[in-house]
């Protein structure tokens, strides 16, 4: 890993920012199936390209004249980067850090919001099999009753998902439900408990008894594209389409938090 990151000489930060970035790291863990283990193995590539991505946009507004190697006592600095400690007052260099967030804040963050609905305006060119394996087999990282007490505090989702969805008793029978995405959510969903559940509301020829009432979840599933999906559901050629877009995008996002968070 920090062999990787030493290219640039920045490597302690990069480092860092990769660290920082363990819900993308988990993220994409349960995103992948089998089509996506080429991704996994790029995917310090695909970080490391966020990364010169927001770093080249930050040089570009970088003032021309930013250190006129002042007389400021409180600037001992040998090596001036974005992540650099400047004197709060009176530097150019500390003016560029604010700069920064207020740029990735605003435009870069709209441009992320840009290449995110293009994502989404792409599942339009797929469409859904009627195979019901959403239907039957959903998983959730909240119990039922966390899910009702979710609902109840105004969370749309949650709200949504009970309306429609009930518990599978236990795991031996979400096993029997979809063996195979039963065995690959377990194996990529190693640290967290998970609940299982299906919808009563599924007829035996997989389609759905309430379509014209079904709540907006059913309708606008799926919604993230990493999110793991069945292997019968004909939205995976969606994810893969558009996989390496959502994973630079997912890891720009990441990345924008942590820029605040140390420049701030
Ligand atoms: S309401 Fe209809 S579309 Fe939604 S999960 Fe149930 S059967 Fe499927
Ligand atoms: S798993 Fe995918 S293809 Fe199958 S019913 Fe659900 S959305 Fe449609």
């Amino acid at each position: 890993m920090s062999n990787f990151f030493s290219k640039d000489g920045n490597s302690a930060e990069n480092e860092k920012l990769f660290v920082q970035n363990k819900e993308l790291n988990s993220q994409f863990d349960n995103s992948i199936s089998g089509q996506y283990n080429e991704l996994k193995n790029n995917y310090e590539q695909i970080f490391m390209e966020a990364v010169e991505d927001i770093r080249s946009e930050l040089d570009k507004i970088r003032p021309k004249d930013a250190c006129n190697n002042c007389t400021n006592k409180d600037c001992k600095l040998e090596k001036k980067d974005i992540f650099s400690h400047y004197p709060p007052l009176g530097c150019k260099l500390r003016e560029w850090q604010m700069q920064a967030i207020t740029y990735l804040t605003g435009d870069y963050r709209t441009k992320l919001k840009v290449s995110y609905k293009e994502i989404m305006s792409k599942k339009n060119d797929y469409e859904c099999n009627k195979c019901g394996a959403c239907c039957r087999l959903a998983v959730s990282e909240y119990s039922y009753n966390q899910l009702k007490q979710r609902a109840m505090k105004g969370d749309k989702f949650s709200e949504d998902f009970v309306s429609v969805f009930v518990p599978i008793e236990s795991e031996e029978d979400a096993k029997k439900v979809n063996p195979e995405y039963f065995e690959l959510l377990n194996k990529l969903v190693q640290e967290d408990r998970i609940y299982y559940y299906h919808c009563p509301k599924v007829g035996e020829d997989n389609l759905c008894t309430m379509y014209e009432n079904r709540p907006f979840i059913c309708r606008d599933f799926p919604h993230n594209p990493l999110k793991l999906l069945p292997s019968e559901c004909s939205f995976n050629a969606w994810k893969n389409e558009v996989a390496h877009q959502a994973m630079l995008l997912k890891a720009k996002t990441d990345l924008i938090d942590f820029y605040k968070q140390k420049l701030g």
